[in-house]
């Protein structure tokens, strides 16, 4: 048997387990059937995304509209700003790690509780399509580097080069210092998280990124690690994360800001308590990095939350696609 067919198949039988648990998980869960009994659909569609990014909600809408699934929906928004060159947290135009390699990070969520991962792909601009395949062709959940690459050509995506000239440039002048620091906002531009709620209450996420610019080779941030950069619970909603990924898998952000809506918070409160959680922390530097979360619950409510100003969210809801200023924690920054 092929190595392709193998993976299909043994990622099949994975796939047709998920499902069967998940449908009993609904039915049964007696705690969750408020949050579920409550959904306003004339809400829904809705599509939330970390910052200012109104052509990749667009996107996601649109593929709503004509009728795609709500996974399609996140893939192809999330598509958007990796094709942007002039984003250069995401994607083909990304800002390269030291050694001037751009390496990209992406994982995607699904309503039935499955998901996929790439971490530190190269020369690929679509990360979020590479980690939809791990999830529906592969029997694993993440694939690093030479092998998410090699899986990338075995499923028909071509070798392109990331590294724009803009990015080049940018990294020749940042080698002259070699300062390394955190970056708190990059105006209107960076990692994308992506959340969807379909007509029928249905959520999947996404989120893709090159990660920290300059970050040192081999670097791995939280937009990869389900249940730090994303997390997806169809019974309660999701979350997403943007900012300095060190500091969000610490505390596992997306799954808990995920769990503090189970336990009756709105998305708004969830978000703010996980970023209490980061910057309570004892010694916490958290004047010196931004993290923000978006979130959304089953009801279609929404959240978003930082530690500094500038961090936004942008909604397309009952076909408007606005850009939200997020609220924050550093109220006397400016
Ligand atoms: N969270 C991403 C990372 O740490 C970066 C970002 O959101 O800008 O890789």
């Amino acid at each position: 048997m092929k190595r392709r067919n193998f993976i299909k198949n043994a990622s099949l039988s994975g796939v047709g387990f998920a499902i069967g648990s998940t449908i009993t998980n609904c039915t049964e869960k007696s705690t969750d059937k408020k949050v579920i009994s409550s959904i306003d659909k004339s809400t829904l569609p809705l599509v939330i995304a970390t910052w200012d990014v109104p052509n990749a909600t667009t996107k996601a809408w649109e593929t709503l509209q004509h009728g795609k699934s709500v996974l399609d929906a996140v893939e192809q928004g999330c598509m958007i700003e990796e094709a942007d060159l002039k984003n250069s947290s995401v994607g083909n135009g990304g800002l390269p790690d030291r050694d001037g390699i751009v390496t990209l990070d992406s994982c995607i969520m699904n309503s039935k509780g499955d998901c996929g991962a790439v971490v530190y792909l190269q020369n690929i601009t679509h990360a979020v399509a590479i980690a939809r395949k791990v999830m529906e062709d592969t029997p694993h959940v993440m694939l690093a580097g030479r092998g998410a690459e090699q899986f990338a050509y075995e499923i028909g995506f071509e070798k392109e080069n990331l590294l724009t000239d803009t990015s080049k440039k940018a990294w020749e002048t940042w080698k002259e210092k070699s300062e390394y620091k955190p970056i708190i906002n990059i105006e209107n531009h960076d990692t994308i998280g992506m959340l969807a709620i379909d007509k029928n209450g249905d959520i999947c996420g996404a989120c893709t990124t090159s990660g920290l610019a300059y970050k040192m080779s081999g670097r791995v941030g939280d937009s990869p690690i389900i249940g730090s950069g994303l997390f997806v619970d169809n019974e309660i909603g999701a979350a997403v994360a943007t900012g300095l990924g060190e500091e969000v898998v610490k505390t596992v952000g997306s799954f808990l800001v995920v769990e503090l809506m189970r336990q009756g918070k709105s998305p708004q409160e969830a978000c703010e308590e996980a970023i209490s959680r980061i910057v309570n922390k004892p010694n916490s530097n958290y004047k010196n990095f931004q993290v923000g979360y978006i979130a959304v619950n089953k009801r279609g409510e929404t959240g978003a939350y930082s530690i500094h100003q500038g961090f936004s969210m942008t909604k397309y809801q009952e076909g408007k696609n606005e850009n939200i200023q997020s609220d924050f924690f550093l109220k006397e920054e400016k």
